[in-house]
Formats: C-alpha cells, sequence, structure tokens
C-alpha cells in the first residue's frame, strides 16, 4: 500500500513525498481512508506509530484554507503541542494551512491573533479552556482531534476536555487517539464521538533470546556518524540496516559505498531478478551490508547476518522483532543495534515493554577508542602471520637504505593508514546525557502536575492554569508562507 492510494489532495501528497514518507504506517493505513470518509474514529496506537501523519494528513486533506480555524488537535503537553505542529508545518506549508501552537504561560494578546489567523490549532487544554472560557477566541473547528487521550486524563485534564467540547461546533468530526484504553477513554469516547470506527494496532510476539539487543542514543544529524562509527567498530561479517523510508535507502547506500563498504540497497519495487541476484550476492560475501526497508526484508532469509541496524526505530513492535529476526538465524547468536533520538526515548522503552526484553543501553565508541581496538586486533593477526620469502626479501632491500625500526614503523604506518577511522570523536550522548534525557521525557508526563506545585488540593483549583508550570512556556506559531525562516529552513532541510 502507498501514500497515493488514499487520494489526498495533491499539496497533501506532495507534503508527503518530501517528508520522504514512502510506505504508511500500521495505523496510518487504517485511519487514513476511515478519516477521509468522514467517520469518527477511536484508535489505539503506541507512541511513535505516526500518528500525527494518521489524523494530520486526511484531515488537511480536506480543509479549505479559507483562514478560519478549520482543525483542532489537543495534546497532553507542551512538548508534544510542539512536535506535532512543527509535524502538521511540514505537512500543511505547501497548502497553505497555518498552524498556532498554543500553551500556556504566554500573553494572550500575540497568542489569540496567532489562534486568529491559523488553519489548524495545537493546544493542550488547560490553555485552550481558559481562552474558550473567557471568550477570547471562537472557533468553529470541523476536525477535532484528542492525542494521546490516556495521558491527558492521567494528567487530570477530564474536566478540562469535558469543558472545552461545550464550545465546539456539534457538526464536527472527532478523532480520539490513545495508547490504552481504559474504562475512562471509553467513556469519554461515548460522550465526544459520534458512531465511531475502531483502529486498533496490535502488539507483538517477543524474540529470540540470542539476540543481543542494544540502543544507542544520538542526536537526528549524527546518525549517518553513528552508524559508520559502529560498523567499523562491530566489524559486522554480514549486517542488514533498516530504514523507513527508501530515500534514506538510497542516501545511506551512497554514504556508504564512499565509506568503501560493500554495500547494496533492498527495494521493495526492484525487479525480481535483480533482487535475486543482489541477495545471491549477499549470500556470497560480494556484498557485506543489506540497506533495506521493512517491506523490502520481508521474508529475507539468509542464514549469517551477525548484524542488525535499526537507523530509525521501527513504527511498531512487531517490526521490531522481525527485524531483528534477521540475524540469530538456525541457532546462531546475533546483535541487534538501534539508533534512537532522545525524542523517540519514550517510544523504545515502550517497545522495551511490549517485546519484553531489556535493552541495554550503550556508548558510542570514540574514534581513539576503535582505533585501539582495531591495533589489538591487528598484533594478534600479526603474531598469527608466517613469514613469507618474499617479505624477507623485501625487507632485506630496504635494509640497504634503512635501520629495522624504521622498517618496521614504515610498514606498521601503511597498514594503520588503511585502519584509519574517520569522524569526530565523541558522537552520541553518552550516559549522564542519557538519564537526562530519559528523566525529560519522564519529565514531559508529569510536567502538569509538577508545575501545580506540592499541594495535591491544587491540582483541582479553579485558577490552576495561571499558576507554576507552564510558566517557560510560549506561544510558536507556523506561517504557512515561510514567513517563519527557522521552521521553513528546518522544514525544507527535513528528509
Ligand atoms: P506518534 O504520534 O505515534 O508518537 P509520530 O507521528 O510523532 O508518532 O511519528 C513518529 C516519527 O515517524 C516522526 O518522525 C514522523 O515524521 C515519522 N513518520 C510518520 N509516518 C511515517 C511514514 N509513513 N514513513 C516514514 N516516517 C514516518
Ligand atoms: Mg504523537
Amino acid at each position: 500500500m502507498k501514500f497515493t492510494d488514499f487520494n489526498l489532495k495533491e499539496s497533501i501528497q506532495q507534503a508527503v513525498e518530501e517528508a520522504g514518507f514512502t510506505e504508511p504506517s500500521p495505523v496510518q493505513k487504517e485511519a487514513i481512508p476511515l478519516v477521509l470518509d468522514g467517520h469518527d474514529i477511536i484508535a489505539q496506537a503506541q507512541t511513535g506509530t505516526g500518528k500525527t501523519a494518521a489524523f494530520g494528513l486526511p484531515i488537511m486533506s480536506m480543509m479549505k484554507a479559507d483562514g478560519s480555524v478549520e482543525g483542532l488537535v489537543i495534546v497532553p503537553t507542551r512538548e508534544l503541542a510542539m512536535q506535532v505542529s512543527d509535524e502538521l508545518y511540514r505537512f500543511g506549508q505547501k497548502s497553505g494551512l497555518k498552524t498556532a501552537t498554543v500553551y500556556g504561560g504566554t500573553a494572550y494578546g500575540k497568542q489569540i491573533d496567532r489562534i486568529n489567523q491559523a488553519s489548524i490549532v495545537v493546544a493542550t487544554p488547560g490553555r485552550l479552556q481558559d481562552l474558550l472560557q473567557s471568550g477570547k477566541i471562537k472557533i468553529n473547528p470541523q476536525f477535532v482531534v484528542l492525542d494521546e487521550a490516556d495521558e491527558m486524563l492521567d494528567m487530570g485534564f477530564l474536566d478540562e476536555i469535558k469543558n472545552i467540547f461545550k464550545f465546539l461546533p456539534k457538526e464536527r468530526q472527532t478523532l480520539m487517539f490513545s495508547a490504552t484504553m481504559p474504562k475512562a477513554i471509553r467513556k469519554l469516547a461515548e460522550e465526544i464521538l459520534n458512531n465511531p470506527k475502531t483502529v486498533s494496532i496490535t502488539k507483538s510476539e517477543t524474540t529470540n533470546t540470542k539476540i543481543n539487543q542494544q540502543y544507542y542514543v544520538v542526536q537526528e544529524h549524527e546518525r549517518d556518524d553513528a552508524l559508520v562509527r559502529l560498523i567499523d567498530f562491530k566489524n559486522p561479517t554480514k549486517c542488514i540496516i533498516f530504514c523507513r523510508m527508501k530515500k534514506e535507502v538510497d542516501r545511506l547506500v551512497a554514504h556508504l559505498t564512499a565509506q568503501g563498504f560493500k554495500v547494496s540497497g533492498l527495494h521493495g519495487d526492484m525487479e525480481q531478478k535483480q533482487r535475486e541476484v543482489t541477495i545471491r550476492a549477499f549470500k556470497q560475501g560480494g556484498i557485506d551490508i543489506f540497506v533495506a526497508t521493512d517491506v523490502a526484508a520481508r521474508g529475507l532469509d539468509v542464514n549469517d547476518v551477525t548484524h542488525v541496524f535499526n537507523y530509525h526505530i521501527p513504527f511498531d513492535s512487531e517490526s521490531y522483532v522481525h527485524r531483528i529476526g534477521r540475524t540469530g538465524r538456525g541457532g546462531k547468536s546475533g546483535e541487534a543495534i538501534t539508533l534512537v533520538s532522545p525524542n523517540e526515548l519514550r517510544t523504545i522503552k515502550r517497545i522495551e515493554k511490549d517485546v519484553g526484553t531489556q535493552m541495554s543501553t550503550e556508548i558510542i565508541p570514540t574514534r581513539i577508542e576503535v582505533q585501539d581496538a582495531k591495533a589489538n586486533e591487528l598484533i594478534a593477526k600479526i603474531a598469527d602471520t608466517r613469514v613469507t620469502e618474499s617479505a624477507i626479501n623485501l625487507v632485506k632491500t630496504l635494509q640497504h637504505d634503512l635501520d629495522i625500526v624504521t622498517i618496521a614503523h614504515l610498514l606498521a604506518s601503511m597498514i594503520q593508514e588503511e585502519n584509519e577511522v574517520k569522524g569526530k570523536d565523541k558522537i552520541g550522548l553518552d550516559h549522564a546525557e542519557i538519564a537526562k534525557a530519559l528523566e525529560r521525557s519522564k519529565d514531559e508526563r508529569s510536567s502538569k502536575n509538577r508545575g501545580r506545585g506540592r499541594s495535591p488540593r491544587r491540582h483541582n483549583d479553579r485558577d490552576r492554569n495561571d499558576r507554576g508550570g507552564d510558566r517557560r512556556s510560549k506561544t510558536r506559531q507556523h506561517s504557512g508562507g515561510g514567513r517563519d525562516s527557522r521552521n521553513a529552513g528546518r522544514g525544507s532541510n527535513r528528509g
């Protein structure tokens, strides 16, 4: 299934292509057609499964861009509000759909102006209720999305949400997303949804215990460097690198080829014959590295794959299990290595839980460390090598002009030059930085409560929106015409 099968509006389809998405994720496959058909939906899907596009693409495809607020997305935290609105901005830019991001703590004036210019408002419940209740804004969104609904209830936002809906039009399409479906969620769904269709993305089986699973935390821009460093360090006999996008596959193949690796891409749209030739080369060792998307690797059965790399974390636990199962076959052991950004820590923790294994958090070795490891390998290899006659003759010739120590140094330098490890010394986050990032990702969930001060009673105060917590936050707006240069730049750089 492709994105073109959905019949999205031209400008939205273009944005999808620019984002580099080729295959819709499971929740997107199910939700997008239902939303386009005008249904309310209640979708159970975990974090990191591509929910933003699952609701964003179809509703934006149906929007008129007439200057009114057509869509409202309610999310639990300001961090999520920013993430969601960044993504929606990318999708809507070509369609002239502006996005306003709204959360507590800023002056009202500017924020209200921005809402009044936007087609889509992404908001946290507190400030939104505040704006609606005080009559500072009047909006008539035809599309309303509740993202991560269970988390909003966990954070105590139920009253706010119910209140918000009093100010929304009765004629609307409502989409609700939640990782879990406790009673409270189902009850809320009954109140706000109209004849909803259910979308449920189920969990996976567990994994082979012979596979050593590790993850490394890197910044988004460090993925390529991290990958090369880890291949250098792990020295896999055969490995498969998984990407989410075909575009990424192509780029990585070029990048790794330039680094001197024997690498090939495995495409879903490769001709069968070409596919067979490539797979044979992989089996026989003419190619050491496959770069593949999930679809392309389906059914791939190669026995001695020593390492699987997840260049990007997969959407669901099932794909994760499927991917890492390409190694550790036939009773052999294997290593599965996943690169995650700090933003994806929640997703990896969720997959860990689903799959029922504890992965180890590792630090990417520095250039010097890899260099040392390679030197040690070399020393062992030298000790193992038999002296040949041609070598004796070569040394004899060299000894006419040079002393024996100089000769040894020169020969060693020659070998070392080939072994040289490239790239910057430190790549990715160290243990302290990972701990901090993990803390932050937990904080996001509890930021509301934390901000409300220590008294548990204040948690239920009427005026709590004006206190603590959200003070650091601000309102941001993405302009559809690209006037916001920072975001316009980021949009076009992503791929
Ligand atoms: P969720 O809301 O379920 O946690 P997101 O919508 O934030 O997940 O998506 C997670 C990441 O996956 C984002 O970086 C997004 O750009 C990317 N993504 C979403 N859909 C696709 C797709 N079909 N192909 C490739 N990447 C995608
Ligand atoms: Mg999301």
